[in-house]
């Protein structure tokens, strides 16, 4: 019997990101949903081929499977949630480290633009799923997905995300996902975790950020 994944802790206090996520969104967000996509995917994966695999190495083996849909649903998202946690911090926001914020001039003719992109990808993403920014090749691009779909199993690197399923921003904003998305961009973004995750995905095209745990 391999080690069940586990619930990886928050990077910090369940308060932090008020008011613009309140604790008691984290409570359910982290707290319920989080857990239960680990504790379901531990159920999913037990007795399967993938059994003792890294999170990331069961997504990339489940992805196409459409006999794996429910396994693949609750690993990506297990996955997702943790690396959502990590693309936000207490006083984030704000314009990215200097390095950072020219490629993303280059990429999308300035912060205004690339903020508006990435404001409309979130809010044209119908029903529930996930808004990024992602590495494609040595440039940036903005992304969406459904449901629990990730960009690196289509050849993308993860650098940022925005949770837009309604059960992260229902409780604060009711249906207004676009305040929800604003206010995580210029109040909570942790910009030196996406230039990170750029210098990694720069050297390395097949780069994934780990959250295995
Ligand atoms: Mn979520």
């Amino acid at each position: 019997m391999a080690r069940p994944f586990q619930l990886p802790p928050l990077p910090y206090a369940d308060n932090a990101l008020a008011p613009v996520i309140s604790a008691q969104t984290i409570a359910t967000h982290y707290g319920k949903h989080h857990k239960t996509y680990v504790e379901t995917l531990n159920k999913l994966v037990a007795g399967t081929e993938f059994e003792g695999q890294a999170l990331e190495a069961v997504i990339r083996g489940t992805a196409s499977k459409t006999d794996q849909t429910s396994l693949f649903n609750n690993a990506a998202q297990t996955w997702n949630h943790t690396f959502y946690w990590k693309c936000m911090k207490a006083g984030g926001g704000g314009k990215p480290p200097r390095a950072f914020a020219e490629r993303i001039d280059g990429a999308f003719g300035g912060f205004d633009k690339f903020r508006a992109e990435w404001i409309n990808t979130a809010i044209e993403q119908f029903g529930s799923g996930w808004a990024w920014l992602v590495a494609d090749g040595d440039s940036l691009a903005i992304a969406r997905t459904g449901n629990a779909a990730v960009p690196f199993t289509m050849g993308l690197t993860p650098l940022l995300t925005i949770d837009v399923w309604e059960h992260a921003y229902y409780l604060d904003y009711q249906n207004r996902r676009t305040d929800y998305v604003r206010a995580v961009i210029d109040k909570l973004i942790n910009w030196d975790f996406a230039a990170s995750n750029f210098e990694h995905a720069a050297a390395d095209h097949n780069f994934v950020p780990v959250m295995s745990a």
